[in-house]
C-alpha cells in the first residue's frame, strides 16, 4: 500500500472525472468526507433517482428516437465495503442478459474508490453476508490513518492507471498495524446473524403468522427502500409534450399500495403487512434463489431511517427460527 494524503488522492483522481465524496447525506460533488456511513448509498450513480431514457419525436414513418447516452465520467470516493457489495448485488439484476444499457454505461463511466470501514455501529450486520469492514472492493481502496493521511492501493487495471503510484512512498509497518487494529475493532462491532435460511422453503413462510407479527408496525412509508443500496425497483413514465415524448425511469418502492395495484383494480398486496413481507421475502428468499446472493448487505440504513423503529434483523431471525422449528 502507498502513503499519501486524502487531498492528494482526490486531486489525482479529479483529472479523470467529477469527484463525489461521501458526506452525511450521500455522495456530493467536491464534498467534505464524513467520518461515518452516509444516509444514502451510492446506488444512484448507476441507477439515478430519475433519468431520461429517450426522447421520441415525429410521427408515422418519420418517428425518430433519440436515446440518452449517460457519458459523464465520475469518481465516487468513500464508498464503504457494504456500499460496494450493494452495487455488486444490484448489478446482478441490471447486467444479467439482456443488459440494461443505461446502467452498464454508467458503470463504465464511474470509478469507485472504497474506504475500509472504521465506522461500524450497532445497526451494522454486514458480517452476515460474507463481507466486513476490511473487505477490499472497487477500483482503489484506502484506509484513513487520521484526518488527512491515508494508505491506498489499486485493485483493478483502471485503479492502477489512474494515479502515478510510484511517486508515493510505501506504507510503513506502523501504518499497517494501525489499520489492522482499527479494522479488527470495526469487525467486532458489526454483527454476524449466522443466517442459514433455506430459501426453497419460501412457501412455508409466506403469509404465515410469523410475518404478520414481525412486520405489523411498518407504516409503508418507503424510506427504507430509498436508502437501501440493493433496492432497485423503478417505474417508467412517458411525458407528452407538444412535439415529442420523453420516457423517464424513476425509483419506486414496493412499500406503496399503488406499486402492486393492477389495472383491473385488484391488488395482491392490499394489506400493509403483505408489502412489508414482500420486501423481506425478496431480499432473503427470492434474490438468493434467483442470483445466489442475499439482497441485503447489512448496512443498517433501513434501521437508521425507519420512523416506526422497525428492525429487519428481528424479522429475518424470527423467520429463520420459524422455519427451523417447523422443519425440526
Ligand atoms: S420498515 Fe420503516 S422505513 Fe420501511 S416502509 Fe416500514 S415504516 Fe417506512
Ligand atoms: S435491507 Fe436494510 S440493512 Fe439490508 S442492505 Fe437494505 S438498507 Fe441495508
Amino acid at each position: 500500500m502507498k502513503r499519501m494524503t486524502f487531498t492528494e488522492l482526490v486531486d489525482g483522481l479529479s483529472s479523470w472525472g467529477d469527484v463525489f465524496v461521501r458526506t452525511k447525506k450521500g455522495f456530493e460533488k467536491d464534498g467534505n468526507l464524513h467520518k461515518a456511513k452516509s444516509k444514502n448509498s451510492p446506488k444512484e450513480f448507476l441507477l439515478p433517482r430519475e433519468e431520461m431514457l429517450f426522447v421520441a419525436y415525429g410521427s408515422g414513418d418519420d418517428m425518430r428516437v433519440m436515446e440518452a447516452n449517460p457519458s459523464k465520467k465520475r469518481v465516487v470516493v468513500g464508498a464503504l465495503p457494504c456500499d460496494m457489495h450493494g452495487l455488486n448485488v444490484t448489478e446482478k439484476n441490471f447486467l444479467s442478459e439482456p443488459k440494461d444499457p443505461y446502467f452498464a454505461k454508467r458503470k463504465d463511466n464511474t470509478v469507485f474508490v472504497t474506504e475500509l470501514c472504521q465506522y461500524a455501529t450497532s445497526t451494522c450486520f454486514c458480517r452476515s453476508f460474507g463481507i466486513g469492514p476490511s473487505s477490499k472492493m472497487g477500483d482503489i481502496v484506502y484506509f484513513m490513518l487520521d484526518d488527512e493521511n491515508i494508505i491506498a492501493e489499486p485493485l483493478t487495471d483502471r485503479g492502477r492507471e489512474l494515479l502515478s503510484w510510484n511517486k508515493y512512498e510505501d506504507a510503513k509497518d506502523e501504518d499497517i498495524r494501525i489499520m489492522e487494529e482499527k479494522l479488527a475493532e470495526a469487525e467486532n462491532i458489526s454483527q454476524d446473524l449466522s443466517l442459514s435460511i433455506d430459501h426453497k422453503k419460501q412457501r412455508e413462510v409466506y403469509g404465515s403468522e410469523v410475518f404478520k407479527e414481525a412486520v405489523f408496525h411498518c407504516l409503508n412509508c418507503g424510506a427504507c427502500t430509498f436508502v437501501c443500496p440493493t433496492c432497485y425497483c423503478f417505474d417508467i413514465r412517458d411525458i407528452k409534450r407538444k412535439d415529442f415524448v420523453i420516457r423517464e425511469r424513476m425509483w419506486d418502492s414496493c412499500m406503496y399500495f399503488i406499486y402492486s395495484l393492477e389495472a383491473s383494480g385488484h391488488n395482491p398486496r392490499k394489506e400493509r403487512f403483505k408489502r412489508a413481507q414482500n420486501r423481506v421475502m425478496h431480499k432473503f428468499f427470492y434474490q438468493p434463489l434467483q442470483y445466489g446472493v442475499y439482497g441485503c448487505t447489512g448496512c443498517g440504513r433501513c434501521i437508521d431511517v425507519c420512523p416506526a423503529g422497525y428492525d429487519i434483523r428481528e424479522t429475518v431471525l424470527k423467520v429463520q427460527n420459524y422455519l427451523e422449528v417447523k422443519n425440526g
